[in-house]
């Protein structure tokens, strides 16, 4: 069964468009149930209805005519009871409602099962038979299991449908919305450039070009660039293979000739096909009609020819890439954007980002917040990789984006494009005035840093201090670890940078989701797996060198604080705390006068939490990771789109837990800020500074909206606003009281559209 089921969804995968997806399936879940109908009812959100949109064994002429309403008949029936319903003879039941134009008057038996996808019934799919009979256990599973499978298939047949302009009748529609999650606060209008993972054959999407001389040059430049590495290979092992092993690689080579797989794809590309998209094609027919066969050695051969097909993309993709012009207004989407990807496109040409994987919390949207952009994350269920050379609307506040934009959603959103460039503009004024209340309590505010361009993003917010340095972030750019020399030459630059203001220095904060391509580590919890200090104390070579450079780099300066990531206790912290003495003691026997700088550490870790104490007596300050703390305090994946709505650092166990953080750290004497994303959200700050955090820490984008804020309330009044939060148990409760208070002071200016994620 589950080899049944593996086909009929790859089939389905691989149908163009919504209409040959449903046909594909009605006629095979037909076959493999022995039914005499299978039909797929669509629910049409405009009108509300069931919609007949395949069938195999009624009467096809009914198709897109005969519809019923939730409340009616046996489909509508499966639709709203969200369950499977399996009838002897349908007539019989009472919800039965007999179309004459489908010729259903001779099928007894009925088989529905409703079409979930993401908790939305998207339809039914439903098999019927002449004879009475109830269907069997096995049936009914089989069924259920079917649907659910194809709500996924679905969703995408349709989206991808109407990314081409098509609705779900094939005719023209103008504007798709897509939902995900708010990554970025903004707006933007661009056009879409997708950044595809290399060499991955199955998103590569069909395109037709004019060119058809130059697709066939870089095809016949691929297929000789894996020629001679094939030809490498095969010399390079061969004292290491069995001259059959070896044989391979001549099979691999007659595969690329003319008259085999080259010649095919030469083919496609003629038609009018880019030499990718040609390949995708030929390789996709070959690979599914050996994994098809149910013979083990010619399935296997099928990874043979996806091998060689990603190997040629590897060539094509290559080409492109140098040839790549990003033009003005480019909306970047990726399957899983990355901070190296950020980086790719040139200053001042990138107005917005789309990732089908990750959450508002991941680090990709952390440096995505840090450089202003409108980004959207998690956007399941577009079909990113057709949307190249598309236009496009990304609203980062809801965390939604549009396809196709009409002219009036078009200009709704270059309206809000261009009141935020004036807020931003107004806010420009603040930047020589202090942060501090209208009562007197002075917050200092500073900067959470890892791209170069945020220091001077930084500079012109007026940032008073750097209260986190993501190290990690010029780790992740670089193509392997960088030298104790190269990352002197960083961090000094870092430190003369702010100088004479603080500059908090992360150690080295890698695993969970941010990997360096160099050093991977695959696990399957990376949250709660080798992350952060637990990595470099298993590496202390790797801790060594970081924090000796950092100590060399501050020579003269002094403007030096080191932090420490993920402590779950003093062990930990003791180890790492010794290991920054050997190598302080290091650099001053290799002649380099540097005071010891403060050391902190993060509270990020629940275990941190209730430690605050033990942990403050041995170092000089504190500072607590609100974003991890939140994931852990709550449980909830800060990366799984899935949960996103779980994730609430205004829950009331993390207001607990930073309370308790506060007192603790101040009891023992030792300042305690914070440099999750919390402390840049204007409304949480108000909570943050009543609770008596020493200073807050932010992207620079979010500090004159939360200066502008804090000079508004009085301390007084923020710990009236404290006082309440703490007193609710539902995070609801306290988001919407919150609200309601910033409103009645008139203060809702700054919490303005981002009040729909963070308030
Ligand atoms: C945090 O966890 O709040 C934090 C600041 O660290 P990061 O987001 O880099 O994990
Ligand atoms: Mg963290």
């Amino acid at each position: 069964m589950l080899n049944t089921l593996r086909k009929i969804v790859q089939e389905v995968n691989s149908a163009k468009d919504l209409k040959t997806a449903l046909g594909i399936i009605v006629l095979r879940v037909k076959e493999a149930m022995g039914s005499q109908v299978c039909s797929v009812y669509l629910l049409d959100p405009e009108t509300n209805r069931f919609v007949l949109m395949a069938t195999e064994g009624l009467n096809k002429r009914s198709i897109g005519k005969v519809s019923m309403a939730p409340n009616e008949g046996l489909v509508g029936l499966v639709g709203t009871r969200e369950e499977p319903l399996n009838l002897e003879n349908a007539a019989d039941h009472p919800r039965y409602r007999y179309f004459a134009e489908t010729g259903e008057e001779k099928f007894a038996s009925f088989l529905g099962a409703p079409i979930i996808h993401h908790r939305r019934v998207v339809g039914v799919l439903v098999i019927q038979q002449k004879e009475r009979r109830q269907f069997d256990e096995g049936e009914e599973a089989f069924l259920v299991t079917m649907s659910a499978q194809l709500a996924g298939v679905i969703a995408h047949a349709e989206a991808t449908g109407s990314i081409r302009g098509l609705g779900r009748q094939g005719k023209g529609i103008q504007e798709a919305r897509f939902v995900g999650v708010p990554g970025s606060p903004g707006a933007a209008v661009g056009r879409a450039v997708v950044m595809l993972p290399p060499a991955d054959l199955e998103v590569v999407p069909d395109k037709t070009v004019e060119d058809i001389d130059n697709e066939l040059k870089l095809f016949s430049n691929a297929l000789e660039g894996v020629r001679e590495d094939m030809r490498k290979l095969s010399a390079k092992l061969a004292t290491q293979l069995r001259p059959e092993e070896r044989a391979l690689f001549d099979v691999y080579l007659m595969m690329l000739e003319d008259a085999a797989l080259g010649g095919e794809v030469m083919a496609v590309i003629k038609t009018g096909q880019w030499a990718q998209g040609a390949l995708r094609q030929v390789v996709g027919e070959h690979v599914n009609r050996f994994e098809l066969m149910d013979d083990d050695y010619l399935r296997e051969r099928a990874s043979d020819v996806k091998d060689l097909g990603r190997r040629l993309l590897a060539y094509l993709q290559e080409a492109r890439s140098q040839s790549l012009v990003y033009q003005d207004n480019t909306i970047l989407v990726s399957e899983e954007l990355t901070p190296a990807m950020l980086g790719e496109v040139p200053e001042g040409k990138l107005v917005g980002l789309v990732s089908v994987l990750g959450s508002g919390n991941s680090h990709v949207a952390i440096l995505a917040r840090a450089m202003g952009i409108p980004t959207v994350m998690g956007l399941v269920d577009l079909p990113y990789s057709k949307v190249d050379g598309i236009e496009m609307i990304v609203d980062g506040y809801k965390g939604e984006v549009y396809t196709n934009p009409g002219e009036v959603l078009r200009k709704q959103y270059s309206d809000v494009v261009e009141e935020e460039r004036q807020l931003a503009k107004g806010l420009d004024a603040l930047r020589e005035l202090p942060c501090i209340t209208p009562d007197g309590h002075r917050m200092p505010l500073w900067v959470n840093t890892g791209l170069l361009a945020d220091v001077a993003r930084a500079q012109q917010r007026g940032a008073e201090g750097v209260g986190l340095y993501r190290t990690e972030v010029p780790f992740m750019i670089n193509q392997r670890f960088p030298s104790e020399k190269e990352q002197l030459a960083i961090y000094r630059e870092q430190l003369q940078a702010f100088h004479p203001l603080p500059v908090t220095m992360r150690t080295l904060d890698i695993g969970g989701d941010k990997a360096l391509s160099y050093f991977p580590i695959k696990e399957e919890n990376p949250f709660l797996g080798w992350r952060g200090i637990r990595v470099t104390l298993d590496h202390p070579e790797i801790f060594l060198v970081q924090t000796r450079a950092m100590l060399k780099a501050s020579e003269g300066l002094n403007n030096l604080r080191i932090l420490l990531p993920m402590i779950s206790g003093i062990h930990e912290l003791e180890e790492a705390l010794h290991l920054i003495h050997r190598a302080w003691g290091e650099v001053r026997d290799e002649g380099t006068d540097v005071p010891m700088p403060p050391v902190g550490v993060m509270v990020e870790i629940p275990a941190a939490v209730y430690q605050t104490k033990e942990l403050a007596r041995q170092v000089d300050f504190l500072s607590v990771g609100s974003n991890d703390l939140t994931q852990y305090l709550l449980a909830v994946d800060r990366n799984n789109p899935r949960v996103a709505d779980l994730y609430d650092y205004l829950h009331p166990a993390v207001l607990q837990a930073l309370n308790t953080v506060v007192r603790d750290a101040h009891g023992e004497g030792k300042p305690v800020s914070i440099c999750g994303e919390m402390a840049g959200d204007p409304a949480a700050a108000i909570l943050l500074m009543a609770m008596g955090f020493d200073s807050l820490s932010m992207n620079a984008t979010n500090l004159p909206k939360v200066k502008w804020m804090l000079r508004q309330v009085n301390m007084g009044k923020a710990k009236e606003l404290l006082a309440e939060a703490l007193s609710h148990d539902n995070p609801q409760v306290i988001h919407s009281s919150l609200q309601l208070a910033l409103k009645n002071l008139g203060l809702a200016r700054m919490i303005g559209p981002e009040a729909n994620k963070t308030l």
